[in-house]
């Protein structure tokens, strides 16, 4: 992790504030073990080095590591107060107060236990460093009871993924989603597997394919552009988009999608015609939201293609 912050510019103050929260840690959970037998240290590190790619803000990654000491061993809020002042005890007091909010209801109460969430966090941080710890709470779940693995999963769709969403990491939504997927609706996970040709893994590994050859061709063809990115779309949001389409997966086109950004208007339409010489298009699947803008403001031109290996791929061409 130093290694990260030196690469974002961060200082030796900065560096040696990490080295002590993480001391201070290790110290306080000295002894103490996760579920799956490892020293327990390794949750808090995983967490704040996953946060180090989101965020430069030291004392978040500095209260990351230091997040259950106040919980589970026998420093309190105060010791991390005097040790590391009011900035950084204040985070870790807010992720100590979210542990307490339970979900086990239904539909209704989670969107008030998302509300609750927020105002109890009162700090988008504290949000940020409890969306991790679950994550990685999620990622190792398996050492779990059956009972808990189903309420903490539960909670994580319901409570965590949308807000998430709502703090616009979607990358992390989809990821909690699907850990949370097959021990919520394992019948449901089970058909989606055995329908599926390309799974998640899969598709991420044809995007990592796909994207340069993109680039070179608007690059052969002169095309002035900002930037592109793919995504694969993760299960359980193709799940729910299923329900909306008959559960019938020839209707869904966008299995694999590219964003190309270009600098201006004209730009789109080049590019479009550079993707569309390059892989033959779907009839009927050109949308140019350019042209004709949908309600909310939205402009864009997407087209569906059949791509290397006869996949299909959406393409959205957009101005930055
Ligand atoms: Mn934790």
């Amino acid at each position: 992790m130093t290694y990260k912050i030196k690469k974002w510019g961060g200082d030796d103050e900065d560096i040696k504030l990490i080295e002590r929260a993480f001391e201070f840690a290790q110290k306080a959970h000295t002894g103490q073990k996760r579920l799956s037998g490892e020293p327990y240290i390794i949750h808090p590190l995983a967490i704040a080095e996953y946060l180090a790619d989101l965020t430069h803000d030291i004392p978040t990654l500095a209260a990351a590591l230091l997040h259950d000491v106040s919980e589970d061993t026998e420093y309190t809020i105060k010791d991390i107060q005097k040790e590391f002042g009011d900035e950084i005890a204040f985070l870790v007091e807010g992720v100590t107060k979210l542990d307490k909010i339970k979900y086990k209801g239904t539909e209704r109460a989670a969107e008030n236990l998302r509300k609750m969430f927020l105002a109890v966090a009162e700090d988008i941080r504290v949000v940020l460093i409890k969306l991790i710890d679950r994550l990685h709470n999620m990622q190792t779940i398996e050492c779990m009871g059956p009972e808990k693995q189903k309420r903490i999963a539960l909670e994580t769709l319901e409570i965590y993924a949308p807000l998430a969403y709502r703090l616009g990491i979607g990358e992390i939504k989809g990821q909690l989603e699907d850990l949370s997927f097959p021990i919520v609706s394992p019948n449901e996970y089970e058909w989606l597997t055995k329908n599926l040709k390309d799974h998640f893994e899969e598709r991420k590994k044809y995007v990592g394919k796909l994207l340069p050859i993109v680039n070179r061709e608007l690059k052969l063809e002169k095309i002035n552009y900002v930037d592109t990115h793919a995504r694969a779309k993760h299960s359980y949001s193709l799940y729910k988009k299923l329900l909306k389409f008959d559960m019938d997966l020839n209707k869904i086109f966008d299995l694999v999608a590219v964003r190309v950004i270009v600098p201006e208007i004209e730009s789109c339409y080049a590019a479009l015609g550079v993707i569309h010489k390059l892989w033959r298009p779907m009839p009927g699947l050109i949308k140019d939201y350019i042209a004709l803008p949908k309600p909310n403001g939205y402009k864009s031109i997407h087209t569906t293609v059949f791509g290397p290996e006869g996949k299909m791929i959406e393409f959205q061409i957009r101005t930055s």
